[in-house]
């Protein structure tokens, strides 16, 4: 079956309708860690991350923040013909950093064509202080300022076994507070995970759409070599579902989500080097193209089980006329 991609909102068609050309993400690298790796929170990390703290894409660490900007500008404008960028900070737990560090290097990403900030981060790190700064600057420069927060599952005792250091309660008060702000959220989940099967799926949605977010990043999950979840895989106590379930579960998931919630991501791009799963040995383009004719063939789409907030039983029993 013919993909169609008509058939959820996809996060390149939003942004090209939004600012009126191509955007591109340009990933910033900062050298840091994560409370769930130093000690503040927990040992060891959540039991997929690798010492890259899940950011294997970007340029080194090391390298200063406006060269890795220009360097990354430069590429997608010659490759993409990319017009105005979003600056990503992606790898860590970047609003783990002190506040003085993090202001410092948010205002070094204000450069030509930057159109805003998306910074990652996990939801135990989010603080009114922080978000007060990024409110400051959005008044000020005009920048469209976004908040990735990384959640994986809203199955709090899959959060326990991923190590994940947070619960679900966190993650609920890190959105009430960034909405506070008027920010939008991108929700990060993996659809994948050993432990979780078609109730947190439509779960994972429910919530997601309960709670306003705005944008999904949906991932798969891989699994390398010396972490944790490495050798619960080499000892058959990670079994991961078939790519066939990961297809079921992102056409279920999306049948259940807003269909306003924009989509940026199906499918992860796992890591090429030093795995023991990456996405089933296929390339991240042809799951997402397995997806999109799935749900072609199946003839349904984003939003098409999403009937069940403001008072299901009312709208159920029927509303009496007034
Ligand atoms: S929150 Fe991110 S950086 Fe921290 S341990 Fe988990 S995956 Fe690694």
């Amino acid at each position: 079956m013919t993909p169609d991609i008509s058939r959820y909102n996809i996060y390149s068609e939003y942004l090209k309708k939004k600012y009126g050309g191509k955007v591109y993400k340009l990933p910033v690298n900062l050298p840091g860690t994560c409370p769930n790796r130093d000690g503040t929170l927990g040992y060891g990390g959540c039991i997929f991350c690798d010492e890259a703290g899940a950011g294997f894409q970007c340029l080194p660490n090391t390298m200063e923040i406006k060269k890795q900007i220009e360097e990354n500008r430069e590429y997608f404008k010659k490759r993409f013909n990319a017009q105005k960028f979003i600056v990503y900070f992606q790898a860590f737990t970047n609003t783990y950093l002190p506040l003085s560090a993090f202001m410092e290097n948010i205002k070094n990403a204000c450069l030509d064509d930057v159109v805003g900030i998306s910074v990652s981060t996990r939801p135990d790190c989010i603080n009114d202080k922080y978000l007060d700064f990024l409110l400051e600057l959005k008044e000020k420069s005009g920048l469209n300022i976004d908040i990735e927060l990384g959640l994986q599952t809203v199955n709090y005792h899959t959060l326990e076994k991923i190590n994940r250091g947070h619960s679900l309660a966190e993650f609920i008060d890190a959105v009430l507070r960034i909405h506070q702000r008027g920010f939008c959220i991108c929700a990060h989940l993996i659809l994948n995970l050993p432990w979780d099967g078609p109730v947190d799926v439509v779960e994972n949605a429910k919530i997601i759409s309960a709670l306003g977010i705005r944008y999904v990043k949906l991932h798969s999950l891989y699994v390398v070599a010396g972490t944790r979840l490495g050798e619960l895989y080499k000892r058959g106590e990670a079994p991961i579902p078939s790519m066939d379930q990961y297809v079921d579960s992102v056409v279920l998931f999306l049948e259940h989500l807003d269909p306003q919630i924009v989509i940026q991501r199906l499918v992860g791009k796992g890591p090429e080097e030093n795995v023991l799963f990456s996405n089933w040995g296929s390339s991240w383009w042809k799951i997402k193209h397995t997806i999109e004719s799935e749900l072609a063939e199946r003839d349904t789409r984003q939003g098409n089980r999403f009937n069940y907030l403001n008072g299901r039983a009312l709208t159920v029993r029927g509303m009496p006329e007034l």
